[in-house]
């Protein structure tokens, strides 16, 4: 037998992008700065799965997409392996030329963890260290593995956190040889094959939009992720701008993937789009047809036991309720046997969503969004859903008035089942390079701490009643153990919350208080 040294690409991402979570809504906890969310948490809240050589049984869905982009451009799958990044050491050898990095938010300044630090803050805890996802991706960087084969290595990062990395002017620090930034299948096999071939690699390369019959059928499981459309055309102006194309991927295509799940035994299905509802539509208008075959197909795939739906827009839910409560009566949705589905607001002000995001009310008017968004909520509420919402607060230009609506409509949403998390807006999207928009979370003002504090202290309210169906899919005792962890975390989270925030907001929040 020929001694094993190495794959000649290895593709990977940090433990917490890779993870399975246990099949739990826990991913989150990667954006928690490890002041209170130390390694052997992460080791134990995310698990990875793969073989003897550190080839994963079940990863990111991006990571999936590259793989079989270089599978079906003539790589062999002997060459190619996406890899446990516990196990680098057993896939990086001598024979290694490439390691591909996939990154979500390499430096820990994405919305999301912004929102988890000052949350902390309003819980009167102080944190210093960087983000649990980062610290994971600057371990496989600074890995004993990668730096013993430097010199016969090309680093090639891509994904979604890129830009973190571009704008930082981070890329020699870290010793990266190529960023790809941009859908990533045409372009990596080609980037890839340079490297093989000995030949010189650009520094950086932009990935433009994949069309539909290029986009490659996965071979390694997703964790039950299966995209249903790519992009979606309505232009918010801090979104990726390479969501602006919508493609339909074409029926066959997804329930391959969903077959490719079920074959590595993921029998839970999540289907993932920017808005489920637009499947299969030319326009901004649901095609009710196009929606019901699909998720009909996947739910009679063989060996599928559960699908859900991860996006959904608020405007799309309501040109169409019908659509709603027949795919959600098709689910078998009830107040008892509900499903999560997540939804962006990005505010209850017409004059910021005009400014911001003016197609997402389409096919209705920006003026009438406040009332959109509610009358969705009670929409999805009524058919069996809970929604995990999303405000972008503290954006240029944003005056006391807006910040007073988005509060208004936390307070009118209180007693429905949305969960509302105001993230501090980041520059990024086509607003990313506009120096003048600069802000980050420092500068909050007293109005927007208000709205924090209020909503987490009701979503944590929430989260602690729901703490047992948030980790329901984790397997038997596992389960036990997240959901008293999440109770406990919560019950503390609420007590803090309410001490540090809550009881001093006359003190720290005066209502008076001017933008
Ligand atoms: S609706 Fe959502 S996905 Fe589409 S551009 Fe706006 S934020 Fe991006």
């Amino acid at each position: 037998m020929t001694k094993f040294n190495g794959f000649k690409i290895v593709l990977t991402g940090d433990e917490s992008l890779v993870s399975t979570y246990h099949h739990t809504y826990l991913g989150f906890a990667s954006g928690l700065p490890m002041d209170v969310f130390p390694s052997i948490l992460g080791n134990f809240i995310f698990p990875t799965l793969s073989d003897e050589r550190g080839r994963m049984k079940t990863s990111q869905y991006g990571l999936c997409k590259i793989e079989a982009a270089l599978l079906d451009n003539g790589f062999s799958r002997d060459d190619v392996a996406i890899v446990d990044p516990r196990k680098l050491d057993r896939a990086i050898g001598s024979e290694t030329r490439v390691l591909g990095i996939s990154v979500l938010d390499p430096l820990g300044i994405n919305y999301g963890t912004a929102l988890l630090r000052v949350a902390l803050s309003l819980m009167g805890v102080e944190t210093r260290l960087q983000s649990y996802m980062s610290w994971a991706t600057m371990k496989i960087f600074n890995s004993d593995v990668v730096k013993r084969y430097r010199s016969r290595i090309k680093v090639v990062v891509g994904g979604q956190g890129v830009w973190e990395i571009v704008d930082s002017g981070l890329q020699q620090r870290l010793g990266i040889d190529c960023i790809v930034e941009g859908e990533g299948e045409l372009i990596a096999p080609r980037i890839f094959r340079m490297v093989l071939d000995g030949m010189k690699i650009p520094r950086y390369v932009k990935g433009s939009p994949v069309p539909v019959d290029k986009i490659p059928v996965i071979r390694t499981p997703s964790r039950g992720i299966v995209e249903v459309t790519r992009g979606c055309g309505r232009g918010c102006l801090f979104c990726n701008p390479t969501l602006l194309m919508f493609r339909t991927i074409p029926i066959e295509k997804v329930v391959r993937e969903v077959m490719v799940n079920v074959a590595g035994g993921e029998r839970n299905i999540t289907l993932h789009s920017e808005d489920f509802l637009r499947y299969g539509s030319t326009s901004l208008l649901p095609n009710e047809e196009k929606v019901v075959e699909l998720l009909s197909r996947v739910m009679k795939a063989p060996g599928v036991d559960d699908v859900s739906i991860d996006f959904v827009t608020a405007s799309t839910a309501l040109v169409n309720p019908r659509l709603v409560k027949i795919i959600s009566d098709m689910l078998g949705l009830s107040d008892r046997n509900m499903s999560i589905i997540q939804m962006g607001i990005e505010s209850a002000s017409p004059r910021i969503i005009k400014m911001i995001a003016p197609g997402k009310p389409k096919p209705f008017s920006y003026e009438e969004w406040p009332r959109i968004v509610e009358d969705a909520v009670a929409l999805l509420n009524e058919c069996g859903w809970w929604i995990c919402a999303t405000i972008i607060i503290n954006l240029p230009q944003e005056t006391v008035e807006d910040i007073e609506m988005n509060i208004k409509l936390l307070e009118r949403l209180e007693h429905y089942n949305v969960f509302i998390f105001p993230l501090p807006f980041i520059p990024s999207g086509s607003l990313r390079k506009s120096k003048d928009m600069m802000k980050t979370h420092k500068d909050l003002n007293t109005r927007n701490l208000e709205l924090i504090a209020l909503s987490i202290y009701d979503a944590i309210k929430k989260i602690k009643s729901l703490s047992k169906h948030l980790v329901a899919k984790a397997p038997i005792g596992v389960k036990q153990f997240l959901g008293a962890l999440l109770y406990v975390a919560s019950a503390i989270g609420l007590k803090r919350i309410q001490r540090f925030a809550l009881d001093n907001i006359a003190t720290y929040f005066p209502r008076s208080a001017t933008h």
